[in-house]
């Protein structure tokens, strides 16, 4: 089936580290690698939302982006089938932020519990810029400038789903003249070209898990926490940031707490006959040194990363005669998916202006 016929995915990440870690591997990159042929995929770096927390650090925004789109292209991503979309290149998507904006209620936006969470886990305090909330709006214009079918996203990233959802019913039934009691799923087919709703009301897809916890056991996995194991992180470091998870167990046959990370890292990295036995031992009072188990674990997660891992670093060597490679590599990548991707929001923006009575011609968006 050609791309052009087949329903859309978007999803993306933001470049506030060099790399993405264990969490997005099980929370949102399998679900992406699974669906790569069944959908026709657009994949974001979200790097103009770096700045909501890295606006002195425009250099490092710039260098992490470069870093996850070689991430994105270690775990198998393949921009053959799917678009590597850089948000700063997508015009429409500033231009729907500033539209949907107008149809958001701040008090609404203010509320997202994604954003308390994060204000009190990154200890934003009172200081965070105006764009900071601005971001949940923004993420909408993401996600809808693509009419996708589905999210993959991990739990933290629901209630964005939910605004989003929220932010394409209200704009249909205000400019679509859809009425107000007509079914999400019945506003728009994914990917149509809108012969009365603009916009699809797109399905968050959450993976395999959730919410992965960081090692500190405290918040989720996050590239901002420093609580993540990197997808590039070199064996021993693996190994190293394992054994500093704290068990807390007072001897050797007390139980492991459900809520410890490395109870959720057993399910999630050992095979499951493996895990339920190990769980089972735990439960039953033996003795069991927790340095074994992290052992174990360990040793899974880096059979998991050792191929990234290369292909991660064969990324970073610089281009040699004859052959592509290192950053100029990644540039040519984004740039091929940016135009693709405009292709897409321009046509979105079109019949969202058109809906608004704000279409006064057509224009055309593109590299020099
Ligand atoms: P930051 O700390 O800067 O917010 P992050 O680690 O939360 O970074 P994002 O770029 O915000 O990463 O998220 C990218 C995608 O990965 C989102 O879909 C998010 O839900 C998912 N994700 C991130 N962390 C986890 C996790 N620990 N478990 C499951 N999914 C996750
Ligand atoms: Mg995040």
């Amino acid at each position: 089936m050609s791309n052009a016929a087949k329903p859309r995915i978007l999803t993306g990440d933001t470049p506030t580290a060099t790399g993405l870690h264990l969490g997005h591997y099980v929370g949102s990159l399998e679900t992406r690698l699974r669906l790569q042929d069944e959908y026709d995929c657009y994949f974001l770096i979200a790097n103009v939302h770096a700045f909501t927390t890295l606006a002195e650090k425009a250099g490092e925004i710039r260098a992490n982006t470069l870093g996850i789109v070689k991430d994105w292209l270690a775990v198998g991503l393949d921009p053959e089938r799917s678009a590597f979309v850089l948000q700063s290149e997508i015009p429409a998507i500033a231009e729907l932020t500033f539209l949907f904006a107008m149809i958001i209620p701040f008090n609404k936006v203010m509320r997202n519990p994604t954003l308390k969470t994060e204000i009190e886990s990154k200890g934003l305090g009172e200081t965070y810029p105006f764009g900071f909330p601005m971001y949940a709006v923004g993420q909408c214009a993401d996600i809808l400038a693509f009419r996708p079918e589905l999210v993959p996203v991990g739990e933290d990233q629901e209630a964005h789903i939910e605004m989003c959802r929220d932010v394409a019913m209200k704009f249909n039934q205000l400019y679509g003249g859809v009425g107000n009691r007509v079914p999400a799923d019945d506003h728009a087919r994914a990917g149509s070209a809108g012969e009365n709703a603009v916009f699809p009301v797109p399905r968050a897809r959450i993976g395999r898990v959730a919410r992965l916890v960081g090692i500190d056991g405290q918040n989720k996995m996050s590239k901002s926490l420093n609580n993540a194991i990197f997808l590039y992180d070199e064996a021993k470091v693996v190994q190293k940031k394992i054994n500093s998870i704290r068990t807390d167990r007072p001897t050797t046959t007390s139980p492991l707490p459900e809520s410890n990370p490395l109870s959720q890292y057993i399910d999630v990295f050992l095979p499951a006959e493996r895990a339920s036995q190990i769980k089972a031992d735990y439960a039953a009072g033996k003795t069991i040194m927790d340095g074994h188990v992290k052992a174990e674990v360990g040793a899974a997660i880096n059979a998991l990363l050792d191929p990234i891992r290369s292909r991660r670093a064969a990324l970073e060597a610089p281009a040699a005669p004859g052959r592509a490679g290192g950053d100029a590599l990644v540039v040519d990548v984004i740039r091929a998916g940016v135009k693709k991707a405009n292709a897409v929001a321009e046509e979105t923006l079109m019949l969202a202006k058109r809906a608004m009575g704000l279409d006064f011609g057509r224009r055309v968006v593109g590299w020099e």
